[in-house]
Formats: structure tokens, sequence, C-alpha cells
């Protein structure tokens, strides 16, 4: 039998579905310098244009939907949440709030104990200057994205705290598992994510700094990652292959980490 591995949903929450935008400019016209007028109408046949965003948030009857297909497939599933939705003006709405129905459901699945909440950011994208927000000429990807070496410290640890707060008092449980947004983290990350309680680090390459802020990274390969955006578009028939295709059913980051963590006997 094939080890067990934790399967991991990220972005809940995340505005970044909403401001993420990039790709557009990268459309390849260049080649075929059109010598006359109307490129316009040769447009419509290139590829689709390849964005992340906008996709819309996982709402009540998705998770309803989810949680019958982790009872179908006797799995479980680590939920990352980022805890604040960044307004357009900058304000930031903490998830529960934002989004009542969905933070509602979403905290029946915990108490089933079908899911693990995790802490992906605060905000998941860099605040300073609207840099969150779409531009016209460029793409945002590297500011959707918190945890940069450039960003102070202090907001690291004042990031991460918020974060906690929204999601221990909200869903009950203590969340002890760190999703750093779209990979990017410093030492500073772990050490403010050890101030705030969190115990285990979980992405690609968790181990880049060693088990550094005493917080253990989960191996990349003990974790199937997936994205709100793949169930958006997926569907649920989608989800439903994915469990079927884990074998045995997968369980939360949570668990794998404390299953490295015991002794050997
Ligand atoms: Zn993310």
């Amino acid at each position: 039998m094939r080890d067990v591995v934790a399967l991991r949903l990220d972005d809940v929450g995340a505005a970044s579905k909403r401001y993420e935008v990039y790709g557009v400019t990268r459309v390849a016209v260049g080649p075929w310098s059109m010598p006359f007028p109307g490129n316009a109408l040769f447009l419509k046949y290139l590829p689709p244009i390849k964005r992340w965003g906008p996709y819309r948030e996982l709402g009540p009857g998705d998770w309803d939907a989810i949680f019958a297909a982790l009872q179908g497939a006797r799995a479980r599933l680590t939920v990352a949440v980022t805890a604040g939705w960044v307004e357009r003006d900058g304000r930031v709405t903490p998830y529960p709030r934002k989004f009542a129905d969905a933070a509602g459901r979403l905290r029946d699945g915990v108490r089933q104990g079908l899911v693990e909440i995790a802490n992906h950011g605060y905000t998941h994208c860099v605040l300073e200057n609207e840099a969150y927000r779409p531009r016209w000429f460029s793409g945002n990807r590297r500011y959707h994205r918190e945890f940069h070496e450039w960003i102070p410290s202090e907001r690291h640890h004042e990031h991460l705290r918020r974060a906690q707060e929204i999601l221990q008092s909200f869903f009950g449980v203590a969340v002890v598992t760190f999703v750093p947004p779209g990979n990017v983290f410093t030492r500073a990350t772990l050490d403010a994510a050890a101030a705030a309680g969190l115990r285990y680090v979980s992405c690609s390459d968790a181990g880049r700094f060693g088990s550094a802020g005493g917080l253990v990274p989960v191996a990349d390969d003990a974790v199937r990652a997936i994205h709100d955006r793949d169930v958006v578009r997926g569907g649920m028939a989608w989800l439903n292959d994915l469990l079927r295709s884990i074998a045995p059913p997968p369980i939360t980051v949570r668990e794998i980490a404390e299953r490295c963590q015991e002794p050997a006997v």
C-alpha cells in the first residue's frame, strides 16, 4: 500500500481571486506583424487569454457537496483560509464576516471532523500603495504574495497574529498549520508563525530554511495541493475523480505532520 498523503485546498477567502490578473500582456500577436488595419478581427481567433482571476468564492452549497464527497471517499481535507478579504479600497474584512454563510458551513465541516483549518495569511497580498489592484499595462502576480523579504518583519508578525485571531475565534479550534501564500516566506515569517502558535509549515519546498523558528516543514511528496479555483472550474466531478485517484484516502496536513513527529517504535 502506498503511503497516505494529505489533501490541501488553498485560497479560500483570498481576494487574490478577484485582483490577481496577469498574462493579458503576453498574448502573442507580435510574430504576425499585420500589414493592414483590422488586426482586431484576428484577435478573436487567438487562444483564450490565460489569467488566474477573477473567479468566485466557494459558497455554502459547494461546501455541502465537498463534505459529501469527503465522506463518500472516507477522506479528510486541510482548507487553507486567508483570514481577511481585501476590499478594493484596501480595507480588510474578516472571512467569516465577508462570506458568513460559507464560513458557517465550513465550520460545520470542522465540527464533523472532516476539515482542518490552516492559516493561509491575512491578506495573501501586499497592501502598500494598493499594489494588489490590477494594472493597466503589467501583471501583478508578485504583489499577490504576502510575506516577501522586503516587507518589514513586524508586518509578518502582525498579519499572522491577526489571521490566527480571526480563524481560531471563529472556527473554535487551534490552528497549527501555516501555508505561506504563493510559497513565499522568510525566516522572519517562520519566527512570526511560531510566535502566533503555528507549528507546521506546508507549501512547496517548505523545508528551505530547515526548521527555523521551530516550525516543522511538511514534505512536498506527503501533500497533494489544490486550489479553490480547481473546484470552481472543474466542479464536483473533478473533485470526485481526484478523490478516487488517491489511495489510501487522504488525511489532513496536521495528521501527516503529527505522524512524522511520533517517535519511531
Ligand atoms: Zn494561495
